[in-house]
């Protein structure tokens, strides 16, 4: 897929409508910035990241709470917030995150690659970031994207 200026909108509402049965029971609510440019992405790696995101939101929310997608310009980056009401990552988890195949799922419910996977898509290919708060009831992934980049 190329890469080229897009609406980051259109992406997560596509991620969004694609996850729906998994966010049964779950408000979903869009904070997005209207002034927020188009950036140049590779459309579909990036739907991967939000893919991951939501369905580990999802997840950790089993059902019930609320999941907010917010989206900001910050400067000379795109800011993309994903948070979930879950009980949060306890604090010795929170390190291993990132790492391949860790996982705290039961087997065959997770691989433990979504986040590493997510991490190389924003960090290595768009020389952005990803970084999460959290919390227990309020957890907050953090994706930052340049607005002028040029491709990998
Ligand atoms: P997987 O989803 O297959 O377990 P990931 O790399 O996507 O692998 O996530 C790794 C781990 O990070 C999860 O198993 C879970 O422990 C933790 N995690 C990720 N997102 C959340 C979240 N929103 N709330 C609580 N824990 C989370
Ligand atoms: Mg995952």
């Amino acid at each position: 897929a190329p890469f080229r200026p897009v609406d980051l909108h259109e992406l997560l509402d596509s991620t969004l409508t694609m996850l729906d049965h998994s966010l049964a029971g779950v408000d979903v609510v869009r904070r997005y910035a209207p002034d927020l440019p188009p950036v140049p992405v590779y459309a579909a790696e990036l739907n991967q990241v939000w893919t991951n995101l939501v369905e580990n939101a999802a997840q950790a929310m089993g059902g019930t709470g609320t999941l907010t997608v917010t989206t900001r310009r910050v400067d000379d980056r795109a800011e993309v917030e994903i948070a979930d009401t879950g009980p949060g990552i306890p604090d010795d988890v929170r390190p291993r995150i990132f790492e391949p195949f860790f996982t705290t799922k039961p087997v065959g419910q997770g691989t433990g690659l979504g986040l590493d996977i997510s991490w190389r898509i924003v960090v290595n290919k768009h020389h952005g970031d990803l970084t999460v708060t959290s919390v227990p009831g309020d957890t907050r992934f953090f994706v930052h994207l340049p607005l002028e980049a040029a491709p990998t």
